[in-house]
């Protein structure tokens, strides 16, 4: 790969090379993986150039390098977590689906103090970091763990999540929110490298009237909002029929009986709350969608988030990827919370989906866990090693220099490094 260096370098002049970082293999994203290539960045860490290591090394033979012995790669993206959640690892049984599991959550949380969840959610995001996360989609209901993030230094979208039962105990759950925000705001700085954004938590939590609310409200915004979607084949039987284990579950809660029966698909009904009126939502996990979803997620352009390893707790089936890849779809990876996850490292999400797809490409699951979560999450100037991009660069040593790419995704705890922070 020949380096994309001129025009950075002679067009921003300004931006003097700081640091050059080589190593047996560079894998770009946006590229063919690179033998014996290297990075030239900037002293702030934004990337002048990447290519083969003897060719930028000709045009700076006197900058220090810096020597890694593994792959270089962009810091990755967690498009799909819960902080607010890592006191629960462990906690919750799984296996019998998604009412069955969502229904300990709150009487498991009960048991712990918000300076235990604190605690926890700063330990996992620590976690995170150091398995060479560089940005996150974390989904809270509290803004506890836009906190935690502040304290690790990692950045990211928050959604801040919406569910009907704050809608039916404030009498409006945006104005409620803003509310939570301001108080924060007085006590608290919010993170410069996290940005807010309503969400809402699913389609069978949330009422119509409260899904078009928030997705009015979020449909100008840069950055898009996510939601939980087809993750468990009740959802899609409540949505379609009214049948289904949430049915007994909404009326012990007193949601009114067919207020979230639309008689439609997850997508289609998505689409008819105008969820697409902006920059799409996150589609989270879509393990039970139909050919009908593909098809309106393709044509809106709406990526995936694949998170295997807590569908696999929760109801023990995974989505049908090759059936997403079939269809055009963008790809993203999250770990979800330590409730269905056992850490929030992506290269467990990252070495579960490639052994049970072992048919598909490597390198789709380190796009999707880098270039595939920037993309989805709008982050733009992460996920790639590329000239402008300021992603961060992680070392992962690999066992297998011949074939990185299948070693790298074989995997589920290599030794990271970062190389540069992002
Ligand atoms: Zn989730």
């Amino acid at each position: 790969m020949a380096p994309d260096m001129g025009s950075s370098l002679t067009a921003k002049g300004c931006m003097a090379p700081g640091r050059f970082v080589s190593a047996p293999w560079v894998f770009p994203l946006v590229g063919p993986a690179v033998r014996e290539g290297a990075v030239l960045l900037d002293a702030e860490g934004t990337i002048l150039a990447v290519g083969p290591r003897a060719e930028i090394r000709f045009v700076y033979p006197s900058l220090p390098e810096d020597r890694a012995e593994g792959v270089l790669l962009p810091g990755l993206l967690n498009a799909h977590t819960h902080l607010e959640l890592s006191v629960l690892r462990g906690r919750l049984s799984g296996g019998e689906g998604l009412p069955a599991w969502a229904m300990q959550v709150g009487r498991e949380l009960a048991g712990f103090s918000m300076e235990q969840r604190f605690d926890a959610a700063v330990r996992a995001a620590r976690v995170a970091r150091d398995k060479g996360t560089a940005a996150v989609g974390d989904v809270g209901n509290t803004l506890l763990a836009v906190c935690a993030l502040a304290e690790v230094g990692l950045g990211g979208i928050f959604f801040h999540e919406m569910l009907g039962s704050r809608d039916a105990a404030t009498g409006d759950a945006l104005a409620d929110a803003e509310r939570e925000r301001r108080m924060f705001l007085e006590c608290e700085e919010w993170p410069a490298n996290v940005a807010y954004m309503l969400a809402p938590h699913a389609l069978y939590s949330a009422g119509p009237d409260l899904l078009r609310r928030i997705f009015a409200a979020t449909a100008a915004c840069t950055h898009p909002t996510s939601l939980h979607v087809a993750e468990d084949q009740d959802e899609v039987a409540l949505l379609r029929d009214g049948t289904g284990h949430w049915v007994e579950i909404l009326t012990r809660l007193q949601v009114p009986s067919g207020s979230r029966t639309p008689g439609l698909g997850p997508l289609a009904y998505l689409e008819s709350l105008g969820a697409f009126a902006g920059r799409p939502p996150l589609l989270v996990h879509m393990v039970c969608a139909s050919a009908e979803d593909l098809a309106l997620a393709r044509q809106h352009n709406a990526p995936v988030v694949l998170c295997p390893r807590s569908n696999l707790h929760i109801g023990g089936r995974l989505p049908d990827v090759p059936a997403f890849l079939a269809a055009g779809l963008g790809l993203a990876l999250g770990t979800d919370s330590l409730g269905s996850a056992p850490d929030l490292s992506l290269w467990g999400e990252i070495a579960t989906l490639a052994s049970r797809f072992p048919d598909i490409a490597p390198e789709i699951w380190l796009g999707a866990a880098t270039l595939g979560g920037a993309q989805a999450l709008g982050l733009d100037a992460l996920g790639s090693l590329a000239p402008g991009k300021r992603p961060g660069i992680i070392e992962v040593r690999c066992a297998d220099d011949r074939d990185p790419a299948r070693a790298l995704v074989s995997d589920p705890e290599p030794a990271i490094r970062w190389l540069v922070e992002p």
